[in-house]
């Protein structure tokens, strides 16, 4: 039973993986996001069948193009394993709880797709797309108000901190250390997770933020005052946080009480 759950919830994974691939390019690139066949990044020639399967593909063609030879960006292909490993990962997750609840599962495979399209926009593009970011709110709000009775309060009160916290380093730089967009993904963190949780998101992106930008420093890739994408790192928080949250918040307690 569970290995064909962990099956279907992979292969839907590949599925929507190379999904998200091409649009988070066509959003970018202001094309159609519907109605439109894959096509090449470098020559636009449109993809036969057999050349757009997820990862097989990209493995048959040595990641190039058929056409132009041109290379498909290395991150596709992390992408389309990243959306299955994590659907698979929060099915683990659930089925190993005692307790399992439907609407927290499926909210977390949702926001594992979402959490990979906001890593992968925000790395590539320096950009968090706000009118997302309110319809993932609103979708976090509602499942956790309505079905996982989670209180009023935690969720108002997360939306403020992590709200706010971007909102206050937006005015006081002027928006030169931060963009807009993060206050709109530390709105939709705050009602995903409620004040505790936005907390330890939050100190999990500054942390791995700290770390890949001393490593980039180190290895002489970036300069002091190069720009990281703090949307990707709030991903990464954001998603630990979604389904350890709890636990770490625990653990945290009990080490200073
Ligand atoms: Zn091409």
């Amino acid at each position: 039973m569970y290995l064909f759950v962990y099956l279907v919830l992979g292969l839907l994974g590949l599925i929507l993986g190379s999904y998200f691939n091409s649009w988070i390019w066509r959003v970018h690139e202001w094309r159609r996001v519907w109605n439109r066949r894959s096509i090449c990044v470098h020559c636009e020639k449109q993809l036969v069948w057999y050349d757009n399967i997820p990862v097989i593909s990209f493995a048959w063609l040595k990641g190039k193009c058929r056409h132009c030879h041109g290379s498909i960006p290395a991150h596709y292909l992390l992408v389309e394993l990243a959306t299955p490993l994590f659907f698979i990962a929060v099915a683990v997750h659930y089925f190993i709880l005692p307790e399992f609840s439907a609407w927290q599962f499926f909210r977390d495979l949702f926001f594992s797709a979402f959490f990979i399209v906001v890593f992968m926009y925000d790395y590539l593009y320096f950009e968090i797309l706000p009118p997302l970011m309110w319809m993932a709110s609103a979708i976090a709000f509602g499942i956790n108000y309505f079905f996982l009775q989670i209180s009023l309060l935690s969720l108002l009160f997360g939306i403020l901190i992590g709200g706010g916290f971007f909102l206050l380093q937006y005015l006081v730089s002027r928006g030169r250390w931060i963009g807009s967009g993060d206050i709109h993904l530390g709105i939709l963190l705050g009602a995903l997770l409620g004040w505790e949780e936005v907390l330890v998101a939050l100190f999990i992106a500054y942390v791995v933020g700290a770390l890949v930008g001393l490593g980039l420093l180190v290895t002489r890739k970036k300069k002091m005052q190069s720009e990281l994408p703090f949307g990707t790192f709030l991903a990464v928080g954001g998603w630990v946080a979604m389904l350890w949250g709890s636990q770490i918040v625990a653990w945290y307690v009990g080490l200073i009480r």
